[in-house]
């Protein structure tokens, strides 16, 4: 039994999640392997749940947001050790030779792009194996539910904030208060902007205030836009919710040369040129980051006491944590704990 290990696996598209027993993997040359410690439930493991991605390879594992221990190391793997706590995220690797990697564009990598529990199998068990350029060292101050979220929901929100133009003292909104918006809030007060919260209703106030908003904009009470624009406008908007209508409701509540940073899935939006173009404005989309990315994620996180508050459940009821994340219900990221 000890070369054993449990995992929640999906068999085929549209199946159940499904605890299993399967061998421990041996990491071949260049990957490690890692004893999971804790592992975050993400909306985008749904395309694997459901088979909306192009390619998946069944039974897989489910889960990139995964922190752990080096427990073995594939053959020129020199740069970690035995025991060191890591974490692996979304982006789970790269060729590191075509001309994107080449330029530094590791994300849009032609050749060999990974994703984590995609690609190859994640978090969602008591061992997962990973490319070693994939990894990223998770500080001794964060502990494992705590630092899980933070490798998707949080460097997502944080790279994208850090790499929106915004200044210290800008206005930056965030639109919506969920899974990422809660993250978005707390990094656009640390990193010292003018943080604004935009969600529906009164009562999510209270939270936004809590997180660090310095205002508070009720989108059902409220005309988003006009109330930014009391503001002065919004150099940037983080753009954290899934509906495409919520968004486009935002773009006049733009300062000019502002910024809408998109990283919701939403299917679609619709965008007023006209607004664009008396505004200078822009419209960026960005995806999370790279192992050294959520390593600044996770150490900004300690400086500031940036946290992400999850629900935890033990490996076994991975089916119940990941129906309780697609509700939607959830307060506000949902966090697989092993041996819990
Ligand atoms: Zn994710
Ligand atoms: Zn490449």
């Amino acid at each position: 039994m000890a070369n054993k290990m449990k995992v929640a696996q999906v068999t085929r598209a549209g199946g159940p999640i499904e605890i299993v027993e399967r061998p421990i993997p041996e990491p071949p040359a260049d990957w490690v392997r890692i004893k999971v410690q804790a592992c975050g439930v993400c909306h985008s493991d749904s395309l694997v749940k459901e088979g909306h991605w192009p390619g998946i390879q069944y039974p897989r594992v489910p889960g990139h947001e995964v922190i752990g221990l080096i427990d073995a190391l594939g053959q020129g793997v020199t740069q970690f050790k035995m025991g060191q706590r890591v974490g692996v995220g979304w982006h789970g690797g790269n060729c590191g030779h075509c001309d994107n990697c080449r330029r530094g564009d590791f994300f849009a990598c032609t050749v060999d792009l990974k994703i984590t529990g995609l690609s190859f199998d994640g978090g969602y068990g008591e061992y997962l194996i990973a490319p070693s350029i994939a990894i990223a060292r998770v500080p001794d101050e964060m502990s494992a539910v705590d630092g899980a979220p933070l490798l998707c929901a949080g460097i997502t929100t944080f790279n994208a904030l850090r790499n929106s133009g915004a200044r210290a003292g800008d206005t930056v909104a965030v639109l919506g208060l969920g899974g990422l918006g809660h993250l978005g809030v707390q990094y656009a007060r640390k990193m010292g902007f003018r943080a604004v919260g935009i969600a529906r209703g009164k009562d999510k106030e209270p939270l936004a205030r809590e997180l660090g908003a310095y205002h508070y904009i009720d989108s059902q009470a409220q005309d988003p836009a006009a109330e930014l624009k009391k503001l002065g406008g919004a150099k940037v908007i983080l753009a954290t919710v899934t509906a495409g209508d919520a968004m486009s409701a935002v773009q006049a509540g733009l300062a000019p040369n502002g910024k809408l940073m998109v990283i919701g899935a939403a299917q679609s939006m619709q965008v007023s040129p006209l607004l664009m173009i008396g505004g200078k404005q822009e419209i960026q989309g960005w995806y999370s980051g790279n192992a050294v990315d959520s390593q600044d994620t996770l150490a900004f996180s300690v400086m500031t006491g940036v946290r992400s508050m999850n629900e935890v459940y033990p490996l076994e009821r991975a089916a119940e944590a990941y129906d309780r994340m697609m509700s939607g219900k959830a307060r506000f990221r949902v966090v697989l704990k092993m041996g819990a």
